[in-house]
């Protein structure tokens, strides 16, 4: 029995993508062997690579001029990843700070780049707000600005694109990308750990103006260098193969779907439909200022933090599962990624609304 999964990542994927990577798993495309036993440089793995690139440039209508690699390491080894490539030591970087996630990037920064600026930190909201625009103190000769347009631990998110003045604009876009369309044009570099609207954990996608290859330091590790990465079609070493393939999946489940537009159409749906459950229960509370309110992730509490035991407890045995918090800050979170149906939110508000009546 399939539940409905809230995790925030590894999170939940299309149930049609399981079923066909399970009726393919030993005989991929009548070859007598899955896709994980398979030279990566051969043809038919080749083949399935070039298209799942050209589908993900298609659903993000990313631009010529642009590179999609597809990388090891996760999310977070971008974090390093970046600054080695796009900035010497003795250099300058900004960094916005809106909560774990960009706290964990700016930490990195730091022990890599001389002058690290934070164009604005937002500890006062206790990380439930987001800087406007006019706010961020951008330092005129940096070589990028930072940013992470969805918080997945706070359920914090941009409702803008910062302007930065010609600066390359770097987004960890890892709980967000994939959720509505977005102009890549904007950004200098966007990179997405692949747990969330994109595959399987390991595999991180990087979008990056070709522009900004060639700027990385003499002393960074070759597989980690872009530009060597992306002259090789991203096999400069072996690939995540199966996390590449399933990745490949998804974005025709998307296509299938309509794209990024009905997707965002469904995102903004499901999320609207949670927040005005929360707002209106005076039981449940979520504490992010409305207008950055996260699409993807929904943390919320309840009046009485006893009841958050029973109320897990509870929700799993009603087939509701991986509700809680981040364990860096407790209460509950409910993740709806692309892959979460809208059937499935209406049960979770359902059950809230139930567990409420019981226990308000
Ligand atoms: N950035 C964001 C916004 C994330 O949500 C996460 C993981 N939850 C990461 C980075 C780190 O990803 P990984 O664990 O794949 O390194």
């Amino acid at each position: 029995m399939r539940v409905f999964n809230f995790a925030a990542g590894p999170a939940t994927l299309p149930v049609e993508v399981l079923e066909q990577a399970r009726e393919e798993l030993t005989d991929w495309h009548g070859l007598g062997t899955s896709v994980m036993e398979i030279s990566h440089r051969g043809k038919p793995f080749l083949a399935m690579a070039r298209e799942s690139e050209s589908d993900l440039r298609e659903l993000l209508a990313v631009p010529s001029g642009y590179k999609v690699l597809f990388m090891q390491g996760g999310g977070a080894s971008q974090f390093s990843v970046v600054p080695l490539n796009l900035v010497a030591r003795e250099g300058c970087v900004d960094y916005v700070v809106t909560g774990h996630w960009s706290q964990r990037a700016i930490a990195e920064a730091r022990r890599l780049v001389a002058h690290v600026n934070v164009a604005a930190d937002e500890a006062a909201s206790n990380y439930s707000t987001v800087p406007q625009q006019e706010a961020l103190r951008l330092s005129a000769g940096a070589a990028y600005v930072h940013y992470c347009p969805n918080e997945t631990i706070g359920g914090v998110e941009f409702p803008y694109v910062p302007a930065t003045s010609g600066v390359p604009l770097v987004a960890d876009m890892s709980s967000t990308l994939l959720s509505r369309p977005i102009e890549v044009s904007r950004f200098g570099l966007i990179y997405a750990g692949a747990q969330k609207n994109i595959g399987p954990s390991g595999l991180v996608v990087v979008i990056v103006r070709e522009e900004l290859l060639g700027r990385a330091r003499a002393d960074i590790p070759a597989v980690w260098n872009y530009q060597s990465v992306a002259a090789e079609g991203s096999m400069f070493n072996t690939p995540p193969t199966f996390s590449w393939y399933l990745a490949g999946l998804v974005f025709k489940w998307l296509k299938r779907q309509g794209g990024l537009v009905a997707m965002a159409e469904r995102n903004r749906a499901k999320a609207q439909a949670l927040y005005a459950a929360i707002d209106a229960s005076g039981f449940y509370s979520n504490p992010v200022a409305r207008e950055c309110r996260s699409w993807m992730n929904v943390p919320f509490r309840l009046r009485d933090e006893r009841l958050e035991a029973p109320f897990l407890a509870e929700a799993r045995a009603a087939g509701l599962v991986n509700l809680e918090g981040h364990r860096s800050v407790g209460g509950l979170r409910a993740s709806i990624y692309n892959a979460m149906p809208p059937e499935g939110v209406a049960a979770l508000i359902a059950f809230m609304q139930d567990f409420q009546r019981r226990n308000g």
